[in-house]
């Protein structure tokens, strides 16, 4: 009984895995803003977090009677609860930097596609329109 218990504390439930990766993905989409591939660090946090659970699931002593308890179905949860923050912290910030980036090259008077310097209707660069 007290094996058992001591397992159920090992692996966190799948809503706490998703709230404290959730947390650290809002550190890195603010780090992102800063510079959008700083949030890119949030792969290396979900890599970590998933050989970090790995690590609890090949262990000799835990983990047979870990995956028992969990099943298959509760490792691809707790893989989604640890990367699906992570990965919507670095799509956001990418969204975020190339709608930035376009506003900004409009503003410069550049084509929001390449930053070629634009004068007429057309990019001489990449031939699209520009706005
Ligand atoms: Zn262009």
């Amino acid at each position: 009984m007290s094996a058992l218990a001591e397992i159920t504390d090992k692996v966190a439930s799948f809503g706490l895995t998703f709230l404290v990766h959730a947390a650290f993905a809002l550190v890195f989409f603010a780090l992102g803003r800063i510079r959008w591939w700083l949030s890119t660090l949030a792969l290396l946090w979900a890599v970590l977090g998933i050989y970090l659970l790995w690590a609890e699931l090949l262990s000799p002593r835990f983990g047979e009677t870990l995956l028992s308890e969990l099943g298959w179905s509760g490792v691809v949860g707790q893989h989604l609860a640890i990367a699906t923050p992570q990965l919507a912290a670095v799509g956001a910030s990418y969204l975020l930097h190339r709608r930035d980036q376009r506003r900004r090259r409009i503003g410069d008077g550049e084509c929001p596609a390449c930053g070629y310097p634009v004068a007429g209707s057309r990019c001489p660069e990449c031939g699209r329109r520009t706005p």
